[in-house]
């Protein structure tokens, strides 16, 4: 049988006895750092890109060939069966033009991020880069764009390796 407390010692800290030092405190700022595996598909597509390709996966079951790849067909509910390459040109799908920079600053020249339909992939697997050399007002739906890739040694295995998609 447990007793029942009724009543605690003390009684809840305000923010304000912690500010005011009316409680002893420690403060330290921990050594925090984070990394994490990208897994089999994403890991593969990010060493692709390395040597200037984009690489997707095909679920034979629905047909589909997805990019960015995935190991599991999540309309099917079954692995996925191929790899296969997707080309690096495509089709805008959406866009929109930020007039906002990274810091949150005003931008006169807006960065233009654009859901892009890469040629050789099924419908509505879209990636997302950003668009350039083109005046913003100049961007339209269904615009056919090819990647503007870094020259190789400077290729990383991320998705930056393509510096923006340009019309083609
Ligand atoms: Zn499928």
């Amino acid at each position: 049988m447990s007793a029942k407390i009724k009543k605690y010692a003390g009684h809840p800290l305000k923010s304000a006895e912690i500010r005011e030092g009316k409680v002893p405190t420690a403060r330290w700022r921990p050594k925090a750092k984070y990394m994490w595996s990208a897994g089999v598909a994403m890991s593969r597509f990010l060493n692709e890109l390395k040597n200037g390709r984009i690489i997707a996966t095909r679920c034979n079951k629905c047909g589909r060939i997805m990019v960015p790849p995935r190991v599991f067909c999540e309309q099917c509910f079954k692995p996925t069966d191929n790899w296969t390459y997707v080309k690096d040109t495509g089709t805008i799908n959406t866009y929109s033009a930020s007039f906002i920079a990274g810091d949150a600053s005003r931008i006169k020249e807006p960065i233009i991020v654009a859901i892009i339909d890469l040629d050789g992939a099924s419908p509505g697997m879209g990636i997302q880069h950003k668009i350039g050399e083109i005046n913003w007002k100049e961007v339209k739906f269904d615009m056919k764009v090819k990647a503007v890739w870094k020259p190789p040694e400077e290729r990383k295995g991320a998705i930056t390796d393509i510096k923006y998609f340009k019309p083609v």
